[in-house]
């Protein structure tokens, strides 16, 4: 009789779930045998990476027999002028995920509760099982965040709060008055994880910049990532900014070299890139306008969105849509694994992409 492995594991890596990502292009070829797929599925950047990003990478593939920077300096030098933050309050991840990760390894322990919403990032709950610590999920407001509900649920135990700013899947977003009226709220020792992975996205004058909160909130952790608008979500990069007590705990339990030589080249091309930056808010945003209109032409309902991806209501089980656009090869995401069965999840691409989508979508429904 073998070992039982599964019941060594701990009780939280036992009663996990593993992240669902998007399905990848080379899958639906092999199932289907067609080409010309098109994924909307990730929120991955259609413009891809920045002439200068790629630039680094062909720079870098010299030394890839050399062990990264396990600082990152290059990166962090270019982050702290760009961001206006000492080097000593950026965590570089392999992707924010990795910076949530990090967080809850270093702040959460079995006994501990996490605060985060329903309807919120996938990663928050995995994160927060995976070290045993309980997850306290708050009730979503019009689909977003109830900051309310969130400060009440604070308790003694309470030792993180996941905040996803706007939140992916639903590109709902918080404001400024909202953001600073729930931080005055918290006690100093719990801490509040701001994600803004979709931050160079948001054009609202209302949207808040969570790092310029870090100087009144010490407990404050800002993730953002180069996975989104700046394209290189292959490469797996992403940081926060904290203040630098958090940064030197995050910093023991990282791995040495969490972050890839050309990954770290890559970024620190593309924080300086501003052009490449404003063409990718531009085309996000005409983008977005091609869906709203062609979804509204639809007659169907549809969750307004900051972000570079768009949560589409079907008011009936939207898996066989999603089943029948894979077929014409069009990847788009459900969102079943968020409680949220009869709706998709469709990110903006290139506008010949976005009418691809419309038109598949006319056709299936
Ligand atoms: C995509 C995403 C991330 C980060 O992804 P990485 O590729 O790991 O940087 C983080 N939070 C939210 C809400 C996201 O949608």
């Amino acid at each position: 009789m073998s070992c039982d492995f599964i019941a060594l594991a701990t009780a939280g890596v036992r009663g996990l779930t593993p992240y669902q990502p998007g399905k990848p292009v080379d899958e639906l070829e092999r199932e289907l045998g067609i080409s010309n797929i098109i994924k909307l599925a990730s929120n991955e950047n259609p413009m891809g990476p920045s002439e200068a990003a790629l630039q680094a990478i062909r720079d870098g593939v010299k030394e890839l027999t050399r062990y990264p920077d396990g600082n990152g300096f290059v990166l962090k030098q270019a982050l702290s002028s760009s961001l206006a933050v000492d080097l000593e309050q950026i965590t570089l991840g392999n992707g924010s995920n990795d910076v949530l990760d990090l967080i809850a390894r270093a702040y959460l322990a079995p006994g501990d509760e996490a605060i985060f919403s329903q309807y919120a990032f996938a990663v928050y709950p995995i994160s927060t099982q995976a070290v045993g610590a309980t997850a306290v999920v708050t009730p979503a407001k019009e689909y977003g965040h109830d900051l309310d509900a969130m400060a009440e649920a604070i308790t003694s135990k309470t030792r993180v709060i996941f905040i996803a700013n706007p939140n992916n899947p639903t590109g709902t977003w918080l404001t400024k008055e909202q953001v600073d009226g729930f931080l005055v709220k918290v006690p100093e020792s719990v801490l509040v994880v701001l994600d803004e992975a979709y931050f160079e996205y948001v054009g609202e004058a209302e949207y808040p910049d969570g790092i310029g909160y870090l100087e009144k909130y010490p407990n404050l952790i800002v993730t953002r990532t180069f996975s989104k608008a700046y394209g290189l979500a292959s490469l797996r990069v992403g940081y926060s900014v904290s203040s630098p007590d958090i940064a030197n705990i995050l910093n023991r339990v990282r791995q040495p070299f969490n972050v890839n030589s050309l990954a770290l080249a890559a970024a620190a091309a593309a924080v300086t890139d501003e052009e490449y930056l404003q063409e990718s808010r531009s085309h996000n945003r005409e983008g977005m306008a091609q869906l709203v209109e062609g979804l509204s032409g639809l007659d169907l309902s549809f969750v307004p969105s900051v972000g570079n991806f768009i949560l589409v209501n079907f008011d009936k089980d939207a898996l066989p849509i999603f089943e029948s656009l894979l077929k014409k090869g069009v990847i788009v995401r459900p969102v079943g694994n968020y409680g949220l069965p009869n709706a998709l999840r469709v990110s903006v691409g290139t506008k010949s992409e976005n009418a691809r989508f419309l038109d598949s979508l006319a056709e299936v429904l």
